[in-house]
Order: structure tokens, then sequence, then C-alpha cells
């Protein structure tokens, strides 16, 4: 494994669940190494592949537990979303949603009409209140030919006691009622919000780094980005690729601090 200090680092993107922090707990050594790389000028964004809240709640949560953020410097699977869809839809189109409140807000800020089974796009993502009414709306627009974006592909999330299904699953469901369709994933593996972070950096891609608890998503998704990927074992342990190497691991995001 390179050293870290070989890496002459010059800006950061991170995951958050299970690296800044997990579900409401601080991580407190990664709310350390973003003070310290706050304080030497390092620029960082944040990406995730949580659905369920906008770029402003991530932001106000990473100032709550002491990480300097603001809404600019997060890149959510709400926003990538919308504006993926922007760029492939035009204003008005109409949409079914499966998600919570924030996906929602940010398709009808994108210009987008909510509609059932005659929408031309099903966005599938996080929704707690997830029932047989909803999938059967997404299934029956599928097979009219709707187009199927998804939010994030992770099929399980990691909470306090084990864990719980996930966009994924979902995403199975109708994969599984119409074969034919083929999802358009916006979050981690896919690079797109890797990409929207860079532009946010303005950083070189060989002297910026991906941090993540994840092989499968965060590592994949650096690399695709061309990125030096660190894994971060503080998250739940999950299942390894064998075909995917982080570049550096480490237990603690304070091993990455030169001193
Ligand atoms: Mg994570």
């Amino acid at each position: 494994m390179p050293s870290f200090q070989s890496m002459n680092l010059k800006g950061i993107v991170s995951d958050l669940d299970g690296v800044a922090y997990r579900g409401d707990s601080p991580i407190p050594d990664a709310v350390e190494a973003f003070r310290r790389w706050h304080a030497d000028g390092i620029p960082y964004a944040f990406v995730t592949n949580n659905a369920t809240k906008s770029a402003v709640d991530f932001a106000a949560k990473l100032t709550r537990m002491g990480i300097v953020a603001e809404p600019e410097q997060v890149f959510c699977a709400v926003s990538a979303t919308a504006s993926l869809m922007r760029r492939r839809w035009p204003a008005g189109a109409r949409v079914f949603a499966i998600g919570e409140q924030p996906l929602f807000e940010a398709l009808e800020q994108a210009g987008f009409t909510p509609a059932g089974d005659d929408a031309e796009v099903v966005v599938l993502g996080f929704d707690y209140q997830l029932n047989y009414t909803k999938l059967s709306t997404a299934v029956r627009a599928t097979l009219g030919g709707a187009a199927v974006v998804v939010t994030n592909p992770d099929l399980l999330v990691p909470v306090e006691n084990g864990y719980e299904p996930c966009v994924g699953v979902l995403m199975a469901a109708v994969q599984a009622a119409v074969p034919s369709c083929r999802p358009i994933v916006v979050g981690k593996p896919e690079p797109l919000m890797i990409e929207e972070a860079l532009g946010f950096l303005g950083t070189p891609r060989e002297g910026t780094i991906m941090i993540g608890d994840q092989i499968a998503t965060d590592i994949l998704a650096g690399q695709r980005a061309g990125l030096r990927s660190v894994l971060v074992t503080t998250g739940v342990a999950a299942a390894a690729r064998l075909d995917v190497t982080p570049d550096i691991e480490v237990a603690s995001l304070l091993e990455l601090i030169a001193d």
C-alpha cells in the first residue's frame, strides 16, 4: 500500500454513514480529522446514497456534530437524482416516485409532474411507507414503458440492531415483474455523485481521495471516478468484493493526518 504522505492530498470526497457518523452518533476521530482538514484548508465534499434527506439536512447534521459543512458540499442521492433527470427529461415530464418528502420536493422543484400508471419515469427511492399500492403503480407504469430511475442500489442498510431492506430490494421487485426494464442507477457505485463532488472541489483526481466504509459502493465508485480510495473500517462490515481493493485501509481517519 502506498504511504499516505506520498499521495500529496489536495481534496477529499467522503461517504457519510459509517464514516462521519453511525446513525445519530458522530465518530469522534472523523470529527477531529475533518476539523483538521478544514483548518489546513484542504477542501472536502460528502457523497451519500441516503435518499431520505436533503443536502441542507445533511449539512445541518454534520454541523451539529462539529464538522464544518455547507449544503453545497453535500452530494446526496436526492439532488443527484433530480439533476440527472433534468438532463434526460424535459420539464413537465410525468413522474411516479416512491420515496420520502425530500425526493418529492426535489422532483417538484425540477419541474416534473406527479403521475400514476401513466408516468413516463418511475423513480424508486427509500420509503418507510412502502406498500402494495405503490409497488403496483410502479410495476404498471414500467409495464407501460416508463423508464426506471433508482436513487441508490443498496440492498441492505445497517441499523443499530442489524439490517433493513433498502432501495435495491424494491428495484429487484420491479425487475422481477418487468425483466426487460433497465434501471438507471444514480447512487454509488455509479460515479455520478463523485463527479459532481469533484466539480465542486476543483481538485485534480490524482490528489483527491474517496473515503468510504463499503467496498461494493464507496470504493468501487471512487475507483470508477479515478480517485485513490480509502476504506475506513469504522462502518458496519459488508460482504467483501474480491475484485475491488482499496488503495489504503485505516481503522481511524486520524491515520490519514500527516503530523
Ligand atoms: Mg457508508
